[in-house]
């Protein structure tokens, strides 16, 4: 039974603090390698690799062949895999991207911060129900949920009053035509990595 080293190289958006990006990148690179190849610990894909990854918080090495041969020397079998750092040319987002994702940040937290006023709005009537507004059921207001959404017919918003939803709504389509404009990378010189792993095969 062999082996074989794995490699794939992260080179865009990288955050400041890497490390939970790089993870995740690698916990998605398992998951989809086991969707499609199935769960087999000799597949000799990235789903039969180690659990973990390792981010290497050494200096980069000077290219990306150093880091492959690095990988090649330092990769267990069962082991976590790596990730391995190296000077390379790395795309960000521009300012003018930047200060688009912070806006969508902003309204993101303006649509759950609407969400949870009018919901505290709902639960606060001095009824012990409330009405649907879409199938005219009474809901207990111990049954009304973080969105309120009806748990009878299951429309959205529709235990919310017509002023409500539109308060919502207001924030939910300025959070959407945020998530359309576009935003654009810009190449330099920045530390990539190569994430590399050894799978029974
Ligand atoms: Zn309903």
């Amino acid at each position: 039974m062999g082996a074989v080293l794995l490699t794939e190289t992260v080179k865009d958006c990288i955050p400041a603090k890497p490390e939970q990006f790089l993870r995740n990148f690698y916990n998605h690179l398992q998951e989809e390698s086991r969707i499609e190849y199935g769960t087999d610990p000799y597949s000799g894909q990235w789903g039969a690799a180690g659990e973990g990854l390792n981010v290497l918080t050494m200096n980069p090495l000077k290219d990306y062949q150093a880091a492959q041969d690095y990988a090649e020397e330092h990769c267990d079998k069962w082991g976590p895999a790596l990730a391995i750092p190296y000077l390379g040319t790395r795309k960000t987002y521009d300012a003018a991207s930047k200060k688009i994702f912070d806006r969508i940040s902003t309204a993101s937290k303006e649509v759950e911060a609407r969400c949870v006023k009018i919901h505290k709005e709902v639960q606060s009537t001095k009824s012990k129900t409330k009405g649907c507004t879409k199938c005219g059921s009474s809901v207990a207001r111990k049954y009304i949920d973080q969105y309120c959404n009806c748990p009878v017919c299951g429309k959205k918003h529709s235990l919310m009053s017509a002023s409500q939803d539109k308060y919502l709504n207001n924030a939910i389509t300025k959070l959407k035509d945020l998530k359309k404009l576009k935003r654009s990378k810009v190449p330099g010189a920045g530390t990539c990595y190569v994430i590399a792993a050894v799978a029974p095969e």
